[in-house]
């Protein structure tokens, strides 16, 4: 229980990161507390990019690993720990829909750690558990990106089997270089039991988007919902003219209902356990973008109590029953699926 607990802390302390922004807001879909005021960026043409002075269409993005003696014991020394740090890249350079360019370039000295200075870093900081993205941007976008993480335990590294959902220092590097996109956090699964970092015997929502919070497998990789939202972001050449919409509008007590998630499954041979979130604007309205042609389900459900670790917005409504159309939706490339009107009633406390 004692190592459970310490993940735990560990997770939290992860997640609740908060974003720093500067103008524009990062796509999505969970409104965050910036300049006075919850925002929230509702469609992928809204949201905030890299200033394509820094890192243009087609240009590779450098990354430096700050050295630090707190890379050992987990690994011999930096060079060791230069692999992982590759692999959290690809993670987000090999999605097939997306054209995401970046590469470690080299280690620098622990004296370059973390401040603006145009250099992109991947650094240790003794003071925090988890880890965190310092996002550095200006009128016409990001700039620089800057991650520090926790000194890395040895069990970060491999699976244990008692502990399957802790935190590893994989999906920490891959959770934050999303941030880096710049991408926030999308709703967690209310299927998800956070406290047991397993999950209920659900037959929807299975898996929690790497970008969301929540309990993670270990190492776990890029879930539909994260490369849908990097592809809308930075789409590989064509793929947005191959992809729909669906939108529509929520209620509640006659009223409209913000900051609920909406998401949209496709309909396979392999189930339902993927799907594309997006959350309620202030009007109640949504629209989930960049779905692949075919048939979805589409489940609206609050946003999970624990998900709102670093606040939640005064204007979201929880206490509501779960509710899955009970009839697919077809989506079409280049068209919108518009005007799904989804009446909520009362239900599960927060
Ligand atoms: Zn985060």
């Amino acid at each position: 229980m004692k190592a459970r607990s310490r993940s735990l802390i560990a997770a939290v302390a992860l997640f609740a990161s908060v974003l720093p922004l500067g103008s524009g807001e990062a796509y999505r879909f969970r409104p965050v507390w910036a300049n006075g005021a919850w925002r929230a960026v509702h469609r992928a043409a809204d949201a905030q990019r890299w200033d394509t002075r820094v890192w243009g269409p087609g240009e590779t993005l450098p990354w430096h690993v700050v050295d630090h003696p707190g890379w050992a014991p987990a690994f011999a020394d930096i060079r060791e720990a230069r692999p992982l740090i590759e692999r959290g890249l690809d993670a987000w350079g090999e999605i097939p829909s997306a054209d995401i360019r970046w590469h470690v370039e080299g280690v620098v000295g622990r004296n370059e750690a973390g401040g603006r200075d145009g250099r992109n870093t991947v650094f240790l900081d003794e003071e925090i558990g988890g880890g965190y993205a310092r996002i550095w941007s200006g009128r016409d976008g990001v700039t620089e990106c800057d991650i520090g993480i926790e000194v890395p335990r040895e069990e970060f590294l491999e699976p244990n089997p008692e502990q399957p959902f802790g935190l590893d220092l994989l999906s920490i590097l891959i959770h934050e270089l999303g941030h880096c996109l710049p991408l926030a956090h999308p709703p967690s699964s209310p299927t998800t039991r956070w406290w047991e970092f397993g999950w209920t015997r659900s037959l929807v929502g299975r898996r929690n988007p790497q970008m969301a919070y929540g309990p993670v497998p270990f190492g776990r990789p890029i879930t539909l919902d994260d490369a849908v939202g990097a592809s809308l972001l930075y789409p590989a050449a064509g793929w947005r003219g191959t992809t729909g919409s669906v939108s529509g509008t929520v209620s509640l007590d006659g009223a409209p209902a913000p900051s609920v998630s909406v998401s949209l499954m496709p309909l396979d041979d392999r189930g339902i356990r993927e799907n594309v979130n997006a959350m309620t604007d202030r009007d109640g309205a949504f629209v989930v973008e960049g779905l692949a042609p075919g048939d979805y389900l589409m489940w609206v459900h609050p946003v999970f109590p624990v998900a709102v670790i670093s606040g939640s917005p005064d204007h979201a409504v929880h206490d509501f029953d779960d509710l899955v159309v009970p009839w697919p939706i077809r989506v079409a490339a280049g068209r919108d699926s518009g005007g799904h009107v989804v009446t909520l009633r009362r239900g599960r406390g927060p």
